[in-house]
């Protein structure tokens, strides 16, 4: 009954979606499906409120749930073991699987929890974990029962059809399945925030695709190499995207030459709200993201965020707004896109940066500034440049 690893996944928020409850497990196992497609001979089934995937022996267990693991909607994996619904079979894997943690792990005492699904079978879940736990004793030796604090909890999850042997718990990030929240199109920058901002609306169930400025030949080749590289990091959570590229230089200047200086930051921002607008109305995109967040910087006072909403007409989700920097961090630590966030390279908010940006600009102000230019031809100019990337996690 072993030839073949097991992970049971368990669906986070999924399964508390009443009516649409099919539809969001359909979508997770599509989701998982996906992300396994590389991998050769993977079966993913729901099956009373649990999806389970088997894989092949020769596929290393802790890479395919490395790899289920970032599947939003996934609240859990356990890989385990499976053996036929009678006491001798689950006793045999039992041993089976302690044996393999006394070698890999070197644990000394134990504990055996079981569960009955199927409550025809004629022995009650305590004594089920009695008779398995004695029968562990007699095939590990060395190993002891310890109910208070055991090195190895090994759960028994005794089904009609088929039972489950499993010992590990791996957390996911929960959320809801890709696909089942629409399309958003987000500004990302090499930052620390707009990628943590990203993630966070991805595991909502929102695709994404993204923008990103850069003002070459001020900003270097590496600089954008490195947003390439965040957007990959991005992309192993949230699938393959494209990521359009635009050189801001041109609208930049004109700003620069036409307005004010401590003017620059707020209007630089709101050509970029434009462009990423038209952009994503053209690809379908009902929402911008971006990684703002509530009195950062000069440009993130309420005052400038007012204005810089003020130009365009699609809702702008600001899913950091009100987070601590430090809890941001931590989340970015924790996906994986700090250590290349924190890479010393200019972005092109930092060229033509003002002395002392205006922090509580006036729209009326903002708009004398802006009737100096030819807004829609630069806009549209930005996104006729457009040069458009594709993301995927293998970047
Ligand atoms: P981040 O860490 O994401 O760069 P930040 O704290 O540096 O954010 P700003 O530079 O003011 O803040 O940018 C605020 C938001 O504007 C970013 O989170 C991002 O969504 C967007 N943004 C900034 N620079 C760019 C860029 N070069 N390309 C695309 N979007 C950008
Ligand atoms: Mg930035």
């Amino acid at each position: 009954m072993n030839e073949r690893n097991i992970f049971i996944v368990r669906c986070g928020e999924v399964a508390l979606k009443g009516l649409n409850k099919p539809y969001f497990e359909r979508m997770l196992v599509e989701r998982i499906k996906r992300v396994l497609k590389k991998y050769d001979g993977i079966e993913v089934k729901r099956h009373e409120g649990l999806i389970y995937v088997r894989a092949e022996k020769n596929l290393d267990p802790d890479e395919i749930t490395g790899v289920i693991s970032k599947v939003f909607g996934v609240a859990s994996i356990s890989p385990a073991l499976e053996a036929e619904s009678n006491l001798d079979a689950i006793g045999e894997t039992a041993v089976s699987m302690m044996l393999d943690l006394i070698e890999k792990k070197g644990i000394k005492t134990f504990k055996v929890e079981a569960k009955r699904a199927d409550k025809n079978f004629p022995v009650k879940s305590p004594e089920i974990g009695r008779i398995i736990g004695a029968k562990i004793l007699i095939g590990c030796k060395v190993l002891k029962v310890d109910v208070h604090n055991p090195d190895c909890l090994l759960h028994v999850d005794l089904r009609h059809d088929v039972s489950y042997v499993y010992e590990q718990k791996i957390s996911g990030f929960g959320g809801l399945p890709l696909g089942t929240n629409g399309r958003g199109m987000v500004l990302l920058s090499g930052g620390i925030d707009s990628p943590v901002a990203a993630w966070m609306m991805a595991k909502r169930g929102m695709m994404i695709e993204a923008v990103h400025f850069h003002s070459y030949p001020y900003t270097s080749e590496r600089a954008q190499e490195k947003v390439e590289e965040l957007a990959g990091i991005v992309s192993s959570y949230c699938g393959r995207f494209k990521m359009h590229v635009i050189n801001l230089l041109p609208v930049q200047e004109k700003i620069v030459e036409n307005c004010p200086e401590e003017e620059t930051t707020i209007l630089v921002r709101r050509f970029m709200m434009r462009i990423a607008e038209k952009i994503a109305e053209k690809r379908d995109c009902m929402m911008l993201i971006t990684g703002e967040n509530l009195g950062q910087v000069a440009s993130q006072t309420a005052e400038a965020l007012v204005v810089t909403d003020a130009c365009v007409k699609m809702p702008v989700m600001r899913p950091l707004i009100a987070m601590d920097k430090v809890d941001i961090m931590e989340k970015a630590k924790e996906i994986g896109t700090f250590e290349t966030s924190i890479l010393p390279y200019e972005d092109c908010c930092t060229v033509f940066l003002p002395k002392h940006p205006a922090t509580k600009p006036k729209l009326e102000r903002i708009l004398e500034s802006e009737s100096r230019l030819d807004v829609e031809a630069l806009v549209a100019a930005a996104v006729e440049s457009a040069e458009v990337i594709n993301i995927s996690p293998e970047l």
